[in-house]
C-alpha cells in the first residue's frame, strides 16, 4: 500500500500493467457532450453494459423470430434449460455449490420468498434483526413480514446499530443483541456489504453467532456478488439473495440471484410458495401430476423465466467467469487502495472516509464524508463527469469497479474533487 505514488505518470504506469485492462474496453463507456468518457463511480449502482450483451440478447431475439415456441427446445440456447447456464457461473461468484443457487426473479421478490421459507415466527420467538441503515427496501419487506404474520413491526424490528459517534457496525454489538433477546429472534437478515458505509460484515461469524441462538440468518449480498469474496457456502447461511444490475452488469431491473444452503435442498417440509417451475422438470409438463418438488434451490423457482434478461446476465457472467473473482479482487484491493491514498493526501481535516480500511471489511466501494458538504458539491462533481452518488447529509460514495475502472480514473475522480473543494 506504501508504494502509491502522487502524479498521473504513476496511475497511467499502472494502467499499462494493469492484467485486466483488456476488459475496459469491453464496456460502453458513457460519454459527456463533447465527447469525453465520464468518471463513471457508480458500478454500485447500476454496473455499465458490456459491448457483447446486445449479442447475446439478439441470439434471443432471432431464435425468437425464427423459431417462435419451438426456441423453448429447438434454440441455439434451448429456453427451457438456459437458466442452468448461468448457475455454475453464478455459483462460482458467491462461493456456493451449484445446487446452492438460483437466478429468479428480483431481489426484493427473492427476500420474501425466502421469508415465506425461513422466517416461521411463533408467540414467543419472532423477531427480526436488521442493521439500523438497512438499505430501505429490505427494512420494508421485513416490516410487512412482521405484520403478515399479525406482528406489530416495531416490536419485532430489532435494529443493530453503530455506538454513538462511530458508523461503522461492531460484531460485539450484535452478540449484545443475541445474549438478551436470542430466545425471541427468528431471523437475522443483514447486508453482507452494507450499501452505506461499505463495510464487509463477517458473513461465517454472524452465521455462527445466531445459528447458537437457533436463529435462521440470511445475507442481502446486493453489495456484494461481483464486489467481494463471499464465500455463502462456508459461511454457513441458510440462505442469500443479490442482483445482478449492480456489480454484476447485467441491465436496470435484472433478475436476481438466490442461495439456499445445501443442508435445506431436501427439505420436502419447509414451507414454500411454488409455481410449476418448482415441479421436477422430468414429468413439469404432464401437468396432471401431483406436486413433485424439485430439490436444491432450483425448487424455489415459481414461473418460467424472461429470457431477454438472462441473456444479458449471461453475456456478463461469461465475462466474470474468463477473469475470476480471485483476479478481480486482487485489482479492486489495488484501485481502491489507490483512491484511499489520493483521498488522503487532501487532509483528514477536509475528508473523512468511513468505509473500513481493512481490505477484509470492504470491497471497492468507499464512501467519503466531506466536511462541510451539501449537494453542491456532488452537482458540481457530476458537471465535471464524475459520475457518484450522494447520500444524505453528507457523504459521497465511489465505487472503483475493477472490471472497468482505470487508476487514471481514479487520479481525475480526486483532482476534480480537489480544485472543487478549493473554490469553496
Ligand atoms: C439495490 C438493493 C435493493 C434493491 O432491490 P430491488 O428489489 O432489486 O429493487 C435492495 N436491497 C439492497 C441491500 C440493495 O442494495
Amino acid at each position: 500500500m506504501s508504494d502509491y505514488k502522487l502524479g498521473v505518470a504513476y496511475a497511467l504506469e499502472q494502467d499499462q500493467k494493469d492484467d485486466l485492462k483488456a476488459y475496459r474496453q469491453q464496456f460502453h463507456i458513457p460519454k459527456d457532450a463533447a465527447g469525453n468518457n465520464w468518471i463513471y463511480m457508480t458500478g454500485n449502482s447500476l454496473g455499465l453494459q458490456p459491448k457483447s450483451t446486445k449479442s447475446y440478447i439478439n441470439e434471443e431475439l432471432e431464435d425468437w423470430a425464427n423459431l417462435g415456441v419451438e426456441g423453448h427446445t429447438q434454440g441455439k440456447t434451448p429456453w427451457l434449460s438456459y437458466h442452468e447456464l448461468l448457475t455454475d457461473k453464478m455459483a462460482q461468484i458467491v462461493g456456493a455449490k451449484s445446487q446452492e443457487v438460483i437466478v429468479m426473479n428480483t431481489l426484493t421478490a427473492n427476500l420474501h420468498f425466502m421469508m415465506v421459507s425461513f422466517y416461521k415466527p411463533s408467540k414467543t420467538r419472532f423477531k427480526i434483526v436488521i442493521e439500523s441503515d438497512a438499505f430501505p427496501s429490505d427494512k420494508y419487506a421485513v416490516q410487512s413480514q412482521l405484520r403478515h404474520h399479525g406482528f406489530d413491526d416495531n416490536e419485532g424490528l430489532v435494529l443493530w446499530k453503530s455506538r454513538r459517534g462511530e458508523v461503522l457496525l461492531r460484531h460485539e454489538d450484535l452478540e449484545t443483541i443475541l445474549e438478551e433477546q436470542g430466545d425471541e429472534i427468528a431471523l437475522i437478515l443483514i447486508g453482507g456489504v452494507n450499501y452505506y458505509t461499505g463495510q464487509f460484515l463477517d458473513l461465517k461469524r454472524i452465521t455462527q453467532l445466531g445459528h447458537k441462538y437457533n436463529c435462521v440468518v440470511g445475507f442481502d449480498c446486493a453489495h456484494g456478488a461481483g464486489n467481494v469474496a463471499l464465500n455463502l457456502h462456508d459461511s454457513g447461511a441458510d440462505f442469500a439473495v443479490w442482483c445482478t444490475y449492480k456489480y454484476l452488469n447485467a441491465g436496470p431491473g435484472s433478475l436476481g440471484g438466490c442461495f439456499v444452503h445445501e443442508r435445506h435442498a431436501h427439505k420436502k417440509d419447509l414451507n414454500r410458495f411454488t409455481g410449476w417451475w418448482s415441479h421436477n422438470k422430468q414429468t413439469r409438463f404432464n401437468m396432471r401430476d401431483e406436486f413433485d418438488q424439485l430439490p436444491g434451490a432450483e425448487g424455489w423457482q415459481l414461473s418460467n423465466p424472461p429470457i431477454l434478461s438472462m441473456a444479458a446476465i449471461k453475456a456478463s457472467l461469461d465475462m466474470f467467469h474468463e477473469v475470476g473473482m480471485s483476479k478481480l479482487i486482487t485489482k479492486s484491493n489495488k484501485l481502491t487502495g489507490y483512491l484511499e491514498f489520493l483521498l488522503k493526501q487532501l487532509g483528514e481535516n477536509t475528508i473523512r472516509i468511513i468505509t473500513p480500511y481493512n481490505t477484509n471489511e470492504r470491497g471497492c466501494q468507499l464512501s467519503i464524508q466531506v466536511k462541510n458538504a451539501n449537494k453542491a458539491l456532488h452537482d458540481k462533481l457530476t458537471n465535471e463527469g464524475v459520475i457518484s452518488d450522494w447520500r444524505a447529509p453528507d457523504v459521497i460514495r465511489c465505487a472503483p469497479v475493477p472490471l472497468y475502472n482505470s487508476f487514471t480514473d481514479v487520479y481525475h475522480l480526486v483532482e476534480k474533487l480537489k480544485s472543487i473543494l478549493n473554490e469553496q
